[in-house]
């Protein structure tokens, strides 16, 4: 109680002294009424001095703090913007790095001439393209998210003071990439004169194994052809992979029956008779060429991409969770992933949509848009049993000794899906391939899962899209997840599993 009582007498005289500043006069008469209590104040003025010490040395470790913090951390954002004036200054005394593939291929590269001008150059050129980038008119690809490795020198002190010295550029950082150079050959080989992407990634880490857009360029010449390149018709700067938006076609029955398979726990007692069409207050479906597939399951439906029995489905869901199930795979919102350039998917069924609507969205038609990346990353946590990890295509730095300078290691978004929806979605996949419309990728080999997909657009039933989004995986475990789509090119069987094929030989070479 006493001890209480004095804690307030010395609260009122800290307040007191902190009025000192502001009225002086006051606090002295204060003082001179106080005379027995000089030396509590006195004590307690060295714990005010105490408590401001405190106080400051606690701020000037946290600025300390944050000053090591953006030096480390954040500077590297602010650098490595494209516009950032400070890079070519860095450029005058640094020669660009190297981009590498995964396996050590050589994608990219400097030379400086006699007269001091330095050359890039791009010995797989258009292979490339939209993966790697170019270094000119604000950048892109990895030449773009590389840009502050690519201009920091880290060779050997001695050799860099020396070339300081000799007023000589010292060489940059290489930029390894995740990228494997047979299966983006194939895929660019493959795509052959179809617009369109190929994206692959790792199911368990998210790296980006290939990345094809066409049309292409040649990063040699970008600098020459630019004014071409981005004169109103070409698009070929467009990186379709990343910022393509089509719309999925049956590919995305794969959402439709995950909601569905969320929403019911007795999915497997489904059954639905496709007669070829499906009529619903007046608006119709039909199936690929109007064939009738009978009496079938889910699974069944899935493997034959049946239309009438997913605009089925479609309407037997609780639209609001539909909805958020689109919420939770990431459909408008930005996706997690390091990439730059990377465009969102739509979908905008609302609670309120129609029938018609909905029997359109369930079968992938309707206005919902995706990109190839997207599709690619859904297929990925698929493999990797509802997990989702960041795309990423800069696995590290290293210095001209070939020592590690920056490594960038896998990060998780979390799971997009529960792993027990994953394994059925993964049974699903599997027949298709086994059973169903991808039935060229079956081999001993590895094991192939997946969608096709054939999307309609311009309203012209014979205007498709071949899509194949899947995933496979070999007896030791190493796996692929891929995302195509041919514009224009037909069913997803004709063109995109015929790729697939190519992409999947390729990379278990
Ligand atoms: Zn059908």
């Amino acid at each position: 109680m006493k001890a209480s009582k004095r804690k307030n007498e010395n609260n009122k005289k800290l307040y007191d002294i902190s009025m000192m500043d502001l009225d002086d006069a006051s606090y002295e008469k204060s003082r001179k009424g106080q005379g027995k209590r000089k030396q509590v104040a006195g004590k307690s003025n060295n714990r005010e001095f105490a408590v401001i010490t405190y106080f400051f040395l606690a701020l000037f470790i946290c600025m300390a703090g944050y000053f090591i913090y953006f030096i480390t951390v954040r500077s590297e954002d602010f650098i490595n913007n494209s516009y950032n004036a400070r890079l070519s200054t860095l450029s005058n005394y640094v020669t660009r790095g190297r981009i590498l593939s995964a396996d050590g291929e050589v994608l990219a590269q400097s030379f400086t001439l006699e007269d001091g001008t330095e050359i890039r150059e791009y010995p797989y050129g258009a292979t490339f393209a939209h993966a790697v980038g170019y270094s000119v008119n604000g950048m892109a690809g990895v030449e773009l998210d590389g840009n502050f490795n690519l201009l920091r020198s880290n060779s050997f002190i001695l050799e860099r003071v020396i070339k300081e010295i000799k007023g000589e550029k010292n060489q940059g950082d290489d930029v390894v990439t995740t990228l494997d150079v047979p299966l983006q050959q194939a895929a660019y080989q493959g795509m052959g004169q179809y617009n369109g992407a190929v994206i692959a990634l790792e199911p368990s880490t998210g790296k980006v194994l290939a990345m094809v857009s066409k049309p292409d360029y040649d990063p040699n010449t970008v600098a020459a052809d630019w004014d071409q390149l981005i004169s109103g018709d070409s698009t070929a700067l467009l990186n379709r992979a990343t910022q393509g938006l089509y719309p999925p076609g049956s590919t995305f029955k794969i959402v439709t029956a995950l909601s569905y398979l969320e929403q019911n726990e007795n999915y497997g007692s489904y059954t639905f008779d496709c007669s070829g069409s499906y009529e619903v207050s007046g608006y119709e479906i039909h199936c690929y060429h109007n064939k009738a597939h009978g009496q079938e399951n889910l699974l069944q439906a899935f493997g034959n991409s049946c239309n009438n029995a997913f605009a089925n489905v479609g309407l037997l869901l609780n639209p609001k969770k539909y909805i958020s199930l689109t919420d939770q795979l990431l459909f408008n919102q930005p996706l997690p992933t390091k990439l730059s350039n990377v465009k969102s998917s739509s979908f905008t069924l609302t609670e309120n949509s129609s029938s018609a609507e909905i029997m359109q969205t369930a079968i992938g038609q309707g206005n919902t848009l995706v990109t190839p990346l997207h599709m690619a990353m859904i297929a990925g946590a698929v493999a990797n049993g509802g997990e989702l990890m960041e795309p990423y295509m800069i696995d590290h730095s290293q210095n001209d000794q070939q020592e590690v300078v920056k490594q960038f290691y896998p990060e998780s978004y979390g799971t997009i899906m529960s792993s027990d929806e994953a394994a059925v979605m993964e049974e699903f996949m599997r027949y298709v391939v086994t059973d169903g419309t991808a039935s060229a990728l079956n081999t001993d080999r590895y094991t192939v899962y997946g969608k096709t997909g054939t999307a309609e657009y311009n309203s012209n039933k014979n205007d498709n899209h071949s899509w194949f989004v899947g995933y496979a995986r070999d007896a030791y475990g190493k796996e692929i997840a891929i995302a195509i789509i041919m514009e224009g090119a037909g069913s997803g069987s004709s063109h995109a599993v015929p790729l697939a094929k190519k992409c999947l030989e390729a990379y278990y070479r």
